[in-house]
C-alpha cells in the first residue's frame, strides 16, 4: 500500500506537565513520527542539544526569521520567543511522516488555524499540586519562574477545551500509549482514507 501524507499533530500543555517524557517514550514505540525541532531565544537548558531539543538562537536571528516568514507560527512564553520553522515541517509530512509540534496555545491556535487536518492533544499533569512538584523537581527553573509557569498553566488549561484529545500524564508510559493511539486513530480518519473507497462509488 502506498504510503500515505503524514498527519500533523499538535501537542500542547503547561510546561512541566510531561511533553518532552512522554514525547521520547512514543519515539521509541512507533518509527513513522518527525518531531519537529523549534528554534528558541532560550537558553538551554543542562543536557539539551542544539538541533535536536531546541535551535537555540538570539532575538536577532528570531526576528529575521519572522520577518522572511520562515515560520508556521511563532509565539513568546515566558519571556522567550519560540516558532516552528515550516519548511521541515511540509517535507516530512510529503515525505509520509507524522510530524509532532510540541508547542504552547497561542501557536497552536495558529497551527490549527491554518491547518484544521491536524490532530490537537492537549497533556495534562493529574493536578497543579502536581505540576509545582514536577517543575521543582525538574529542578531546572528559579522560584520566580515556576511562579511564573504555574500562573501560565492556569491561564493555557482556559483554552484546553478547544483541543480534540486531552491526555492525563499521571503514567509516562500509558500517556505514550494513550497518543499513540490518538495518532493511529487520526491516520484512519475519513479524510485519510476516501481514497481507497472511490473506485467502489464511481
Ligand atoms: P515538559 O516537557 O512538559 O515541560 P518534562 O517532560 O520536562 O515536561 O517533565 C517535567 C518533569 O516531570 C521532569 O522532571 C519529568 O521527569 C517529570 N515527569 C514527567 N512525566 C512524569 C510522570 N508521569 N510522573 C512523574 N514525573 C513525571
Ligand atoms: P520549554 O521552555 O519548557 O521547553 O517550553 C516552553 C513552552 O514553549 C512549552 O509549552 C512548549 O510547548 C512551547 N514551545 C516549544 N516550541 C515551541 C514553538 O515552536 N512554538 C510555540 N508556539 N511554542 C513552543
Amino acid at each position: 500500500m502506498k504510503r500515505d501524507k503524514g498527519i500533523l499533530i499538535v501537542l500542547s500543555g503547561p510546561s512541566g506537565s510531561g511533553k518532552s517524557t512522554v514525547i521520547s517514550a512514543l519515539l521509541k514505540r512507533r518509527d513513522d513520527i518527525r518531531f519537529s525541532v523549534s528554534a528558541t531565544t532560550r537558553p538551554p537548558r543542562p543536557g539539551e542539544v542544539d538541533g535536536k531539543d531546541y535551535y537555540f538562537i538570539g532575538r536577532d536571528a528570531f526576528e529575521r526569521m519572522v520577518d522572511e516568514g520562515a515560520f508556521l507560527e511563532h509565539a513568546e512564553y515566558v519571556g522567550n520567543c519560540y516558532g516552528t520553522p515550516a519548511a521541515p515541517v511540509d517535507a516530512d509530512l510529503d515525505a509520509g511522516y507524522n510530524v509532532l509540534l510540541d508547542i504552547e496555545v497561542q501557536g497552536a491556535a495558529q497551527v490549527l488555524a491554518a491547518r484544521p487536518d491536524a490532530v490537537s492533544v492537549f497533556l495534562c499533569p493529574p493536578s497543579l499540586d502536581e505540576l509545582e512538584r514536577r517543575l521543582r523537581g525538574r529542578g531546572t527553573d528559579a522560584e520566580e519562574k515556576i511562579k511564573s509557569r504555574l500562573a501560565t498553566a492556569r491561564r493555557e488549561y482556559t483554552v484546553a477545551g478547544n483541543y480534540d484529545y486531552i491526555i492525563v500524564n499521571d503514567d509516562a508510559e500509558t500517556a505514550a500509549v494513550e497518543l499513540d493511539a490518538i495518532i493511529t486513530a487520526g491516520q484512519c480518519r475519513r479524510g485519510m482514507r476516501l481514497k481507497f473507497i472511490q473506485e467502489g462509488v464511481m
